[in-house]
């Protein structure tokens, strides 16, 4: 009974916080190639940038805008049938200083030919953070046509930027958004009976839970990650106990606070807890590491371009995540790579110069970030590569772990092309100077996925191993310590 419930629930849904499965989703722009349709519906600017985006590596930017209904429009074409119900939702986000009332509308021709503007969902969105409007069962009204999906402001011109537009079919057989995330039990209310369950459910207990609102990272199979990742739900500021049935913008993309307890570590020690089983010392091996995650997963990310290239070679990296990056729509992109053994590392929170900082600034700077990983993956510990790889004697005395620079650059950061990342890599082989090296990559270039993806079968193909950090020096027999800069392992 409990096999069956679960696996027509994971067929039926997977996903994060939506709830929603791939073969019923009409729409999706993340705007990652191109413009998914997306048009400007008056004289107002919209452009695809990197500048932000709630997933993947593009938002739409829209500018330039004179009236409140000036927007990005996209024309709903034969899929959607008027007078069926279905699931719609975007990401915005806006930099006005305060807040703005941003709504996700639709124009339609009645059946006498005049045009009419609806609104599916309308919500306050706060100055400087990804807001998610979504509405889940919204009925297209019948006889309409000339159906256009659009987002605008009821009153404020600021620019803003738009992502992850969805909307998913509501076949009447699956309850869409009826249960929140997290309310892993159904019964309408997220609470520790929840976690309770979960933990009785892994245990082997005859307890009924249900994947679409258990299956925290996606993957479509429930396990302790779940459970640590519905741990860490309740401590996110949007979570609330009670289920609402029919919701708009009840999931939002906010920053994760947690109130963990760091543990002390002493000066100087390092527990290298490594499993290097799979490596053979014997063989050259480099350890690629990827700072400025998480950029998130799917969609064809960057993230999701390097952990695929890594692991379709069985190979690992070291991945230095920066804390104030990481948000409910992106957390799973750690857990995958906890999951699939690669390294989960510390970039700080804010990304500042730690040499600019106290004693006590730079340990915050560590705790908060180890704080959100240590809630993810379980591990209490993390390596942690400084910012523009800045250190001095009191950002040395002050981490309580090894501080990983890099003994070769990629240069990616300073528009290297895949080609010249390559060569580099190529030439390093050849003239002995590859073995033991740290280098410095970042997850969130185009270029920088294209390279490992032409590097990781090559490197396969002559007897290297890509291996994280830890494995490096646990491989070749090398103590690391707490406070020491390591730029590679010789
Ligand atoms: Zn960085």
């Amino acid at each position: 009974m409990l096999a069956m419930l679960l696996s027509l629930q994971m067929a039926a849904l997977s996903g994060m916080g939506l709830g929603v499965c791939a073969e019923q989703r009409l729409l999706y722009a993340g705007f990652e190639s191109d413009t998914d349709g997306f048009a400007a519906r008056g004289g107002e600017t919209t452009t695809r940038t990197t500048a932000d985006a709630y997933e993947g590596q593009y938002s739409l930017l829209i500018r330039n805008r004179s009236d409140a209904w000036n927007g990005a429009a996209v024309s709903l074409d034969a899929t959607w049938i008027s007078g069926e119900s279905y699931a719609f939702s975007c990401a915005v986000k806006q930099n006005s200083g305060a807040p703005v009332t941003m709504q996700l509308s639709l124009q339609y021709d009645d059946a006498s030919g005049s045009t009419q503007y609806v609104q599916i969902v309308s919500s306050s969105v706060p100055s400087g953070s990804w807001t998610v409007l979504s509405q889940d069962a919204y009925t297209i009204p019948a006889a309409a046509t000339n159906r256009y999906l659009y987002i605008e402001t009821t009153e404020h011109l600021c620019d803003f930027y738009l992502d992850a537009v969805t909307s998913v079919s509501d076949d009447g057989s699956v309850p869409l958004f009826s249960y929140r995330l997290g309310d892993i039990n159904h019964d309408a209310q997220c609470n520790a009976q929840d976690i309770r369950d979960f933990a009785a459910y892994l245990q082997g207990d005859a307890v009924t839970i249900y994947a679409d609102t258990a299956d925290f990272d996606g993957n479509g199979r429930l396990n302790a990650i779940d459970l640590s990742l519905l741990r860490q739900w309740r401590c996110n500021p949007q979570f609330t106990e009670t289920t609402a049935v029919t919701t708009a913008a009840t999931t939002a993309a906010a920053t994760i606070t947690t109130t963990t307890a760091t543990p002390i570590l002493s000066p100087g020690q390092w527990n290298n807890t490594a499993d290097i089983s799979w490596i053979d010392p014997s063989k050259p091996m480099v350890a690629l590491s990827f700072d400025d995650g998480p950029v998130g997963i799917g969609n064809n990310s960057t993230a999701s371009r390097i952990h695929n290239a890594l692991s379709d070679s069985g190979f690992h990296a070291t991945f230095f995540y920066w804390g104030n990056r990481i948000n409910f729509g992106n957390q799973n992109e750690i857990v995958q790579a906890y999951e699939r053994d690669f390294e989960v590392a510390n970039h700080t929170y804010s990304h500042p110069y730690l040499t600019n900082l106290s004693a006590s600034e730079i340990l915050h700077e560590y705790n908060q970030t180890a704080d959100i990983l240590r809630g993810l993956t379980g591990q209490t510990a993390f390596l942690v590569r400084p910012p523009y790889l800045a250190v001095n004697d009191t950002v040395k005395n002050t981490l309580p772990v090894p501080l990983i620079n890099c003994g070769m650059d990629s240069a990616d950061w300073n528009n290297a092309s895949t080609a010249d990342m390559v060569n580099r890599i190529q030439a390093a082989m050849q003239n002995g100077t590859l073995n033991g090296q740290i280098v410095l990559m970042h997850e969130n270039y185009e270029t920088t996925a294209a390279a490992v993806e032409q590097l990781c079968p090559y490197l396969k193909a002559n007897g290297w191993q890509v291996v994280t950090v830890s494995e490096l020096f646990k491989a070749k027999e090398k103590e690391m310590y707490a406070g020491n800069v390591y730029n590679h392992c010789n």
